[in-house]
């Protein structure tokens, strides 16, 4: 599973670290409802030689599978992206005319989909350019012959409308234009697998992971396999070939062997050995560098069964980790000093140490649009049995926020009261935004105890909603605790305070954004923080602690007094903690069906106007770095992280390096 950002973590993120390299520009292009970013990739210079090298042929591996994500998105793809790289290279006609700027974005935004469907909305898009433009184009960089065939595939919109149908009535098998079926009707597919699965079979291999399903003249239907000598046959050859030479440079052993399984794996396309891979990989937890790379996820896929190619390269992010174990080193110290009833806290804690990493590659269906967390393996019985890594991708993460500063007009600025509100954001945002994940999940689910006799399961349907409300108050209060700074974590008593205002203004306002008119708030976290800031401004009425506040016809919410605030959270982190320990589903309810759900329809017509007029653009990727081999005298003395940021010329690159299909 992947934690994706879109719009959400363009939203929610609304701070500036003071970054090292104050010149580094974010946001290299904007186009239709895209906007390409990069991301700089800290703590480079301190891996050893070794790991680079090691890194160096991983990335390799995930960049020669990017021909396989083309194919599988639809099977017109590669080579509507192949007449695409030939037109940018060697068209030499005006290129300041208006038709070519709409060839030009509609290039784009199939480089940026991997296809000439919307990587999120599925829909084709169709170029803004004239269709004779596109012709005359096309013929005059040779590509004549093409035309008759691409050029409907590319502008008749009843032709493969949708990557993967959403007609709900339809047969979404035999209508999507995904590339995982070829003939084949919904009914015909799923009697296939059914006869080939066991139901009671307690570690089920995924059966149709790695194929297409084809039916063939003699009206057989069989499995196309994804392997060496197989279908994308020569992309997985090259990717083995670089697996290889990355298991020599590995860290250790278990590396060595579970890259030897998935390098087997993609010889025979054994899913047994696919599953051996995840089992050994997943209990892999010493090395710093860590990576994906596979026919993973199975989004795209109109029944779920097939799963698209992508890669990734990262490791472990040596401040972010540092943090996170001071947290959990403290945990016992946190959990005895909380604000909740003595019978409610655990006499023994142990704090979770969350491992935020940072990539160094994106590829496969991870790029351009990338995400932000990675929960891995997929296969149930092997998470159960196993376990799962769950990451954050703090380079990722940080890109986006980042990004959004550099826009003139983002959301800190619209709806942040004052210049000192915003630039106390701008300080200390990120790094207690970061901070208040990290005491969230290291500390805050893993605090309390129920009651003997309370069952886990007492809080029924609004059990999520108020374990997130729990963990994010936990959260809330320690930030401003002395103890942060003293721990060396917060340079200073004052900068929680940038927190405790984007956290309100988030919670009570911005976040629905994200919520169409007239619908309710239903999504546990933002339920939870809804809320928790709704609460905190109902209590805090009297005390004028949190002030809503009208300026030209536009509302804001602002903290006035962030220590009372802190009292609030400490009040109602007690009341959770009392309605979990104790199973009180009545209380529960009572809370979240207040406080949680319905939206101010004044307020919420608000903030969507606000938001509209800021345009900005919805869906977010990103470019690589290049990481380059330096020699002396002949020997590979380094490597280096070199930073580009030209988008299309990224694309053009990658098209000529590691074409292989
Ligand atoms: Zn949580």
């Amino acid at each position: 599973m992947i934690t994706i950002a879109g719009l959400a973590a363009a939203l929610a993120s609304c701070s500036d670290k003071t970054a090292k390299n104050e010149d580094f520009k974010y946001l290299v292009d904007e186009f239709a409802d895209l906007k390409i970013m990069r991301y700089q990739v800290p703590g480079w210079n301190e891996l050893s030689l070794q790991q680079k090298e090691y890194i160096y042929h991983l990335a390799e591996a995930a960049k020669y599978g990017r021909d396989i994500i083309w194919m599988q998105n639809c099977k017109h793809n590669l080579e509507i992206r192949k007449v695409l790289e030939n037109i940018l290279e060697n068209y030499t006609g005006d290129k300041t005319i208006e038709d070519w700027k709409g060839f030009e974005t509609y290039a784009k935004r199939v480089f940026f989909s991997n296809g000439i469907h919307h990587h999120y909305a599925e829909d084709k898009f169709i170029p803004e350019c004239s269709k004779e433009y596109f012709e005359e184009v096309m013929a005059s960089v040779g590509e004549a012959d093409r035309c008759a065939g691409l050029i409907a595939v590319i502008y008749d919109p009843a032709v493969l409308p949708q990557r993967k149908s959403t007609d709900k009535t339809g047969d979404i098998v035999a209508e999507s234009a995904v590339n995982f079926y070829e003939g084949v009707t919904r009914a015909e597919v799923e009697k296939f697998y059914a006869d080939m699965t066991d139901p009671s079979d307690k570690t089920p291999v995924s059966y149709g992971l790695n194929s297409r399903v084809v039916k063939g003249a003699d009206g057989v239907i069989y499995e196309d396999v994804y392997k060496v000598g197989g279908l994308y046959g020569p992309a997985l050859e090259k990717i083995c070939s670089e697996l290889e030479k990355a298991a020599a440079v590995a860290e250790n052993q278990t590396q060595k062997d579970y890259i030897a399984d998935l390098v087997n794996y993609y010889r025979t396309g054994d899913l047994k050995l696919w599953d051996e891979y995840n089992i050994k990989w997943v209990n892999d937890t010493l090395g710093t560098v860590d990576f994906v790379n596979g026919f993973v996820e199975d989004y795209n896929a109109p029944l779920g069964r097939k799963a698209t190619w992508e890669g990734l390269v990262n490791f472990k992010d040596s401040e972010a980790s540092k943090r996170a174990e001071l947290i959990s080193e403290s945990a016992q110290w946190f959990e005895d000093h909380s604000p909740v009833d003595a019978r409610f806290k655990k006499k023994e804690v142990k704090g979770v140490t969350a491992k935020g990493i940072n990539v160094a590659v994106l590829a496969g269906d991870c790029y351009p649009a990338a995400p932000i967390g990675i929960n891995l393996p997929n296969a149930d019985w092997i998470r159960r049995e196993h376990g799962s890594k769950s990451v954050t991708i703090a380079n990722i993460t940080s890109a986006y926020g980042k990004a959004a500063q550099e826009s003139p007009r983002n959301m800190l600025s619209e709806f942040a009261w004052s210049e000192e509100e915003i630039a106390f954001e701008k300080k200390y945002g990120d790094l207690t935004n970061d901070l208040h994940t990290d005491l969230h999940e290291c500390l805050g689910h893993g605090s309390g105890q129920l009651l003997p006799g309370t069952s886990p399961n007492a809080l029924g349907e609004y059990s999520s909603t108020l374990e997130e409300t729990r963990a994010d108050l936990f959260g809330l209060y320690y930030l401003a605790d002395p103890k942060l700074v003293e721990l060396g974590i917060l340079p200073d008593g004052e900068a929680y305070k940038a927190q405790y205002s984007s956290y309100i203004r988030n919670g009570i306002f911005t976040q629905f954004t994200r919520i169409e008119l007239g619908k309710k708030n239903t999504e546990a976290h933002m339920q939870n923080r809804k809320l928790i800031a709704d609460w905190c401004y109902d209590k805090g009425l009297a005390g004028n602690v949190i002030e809503k506040k009208v300026r030209d016809g536009k509302t804001y919410f602002v903290v006035n007094d962030h220590e009372a605030l802190r009292g609030l959270f400490a009040e109602l982190l007690a009341e959770i903690q009392r309605i979990k320990s104790e199973g009180d589903f009545e209380a529960g309810k009572a809370l979240v069906e207040k406080y949680a759900v319905n939206i101010d329809p004044e307020l919420h017509k608000e903030v969507k106007e606000r938001y509209e007029a800021l345009g900005l653009r919805p869906y977010g990727g990103f470019i690589n770095p290049e990481i380059v081999p330096v020699e002396k005298n002949g020997e590979i003395v380094d490597y280096e992280i070199v930073y580009n940021d030209d988008y299309l010329g990224q694309m053009l690159h990658y098209g000529r390096k590691y074409a292989t299909l």
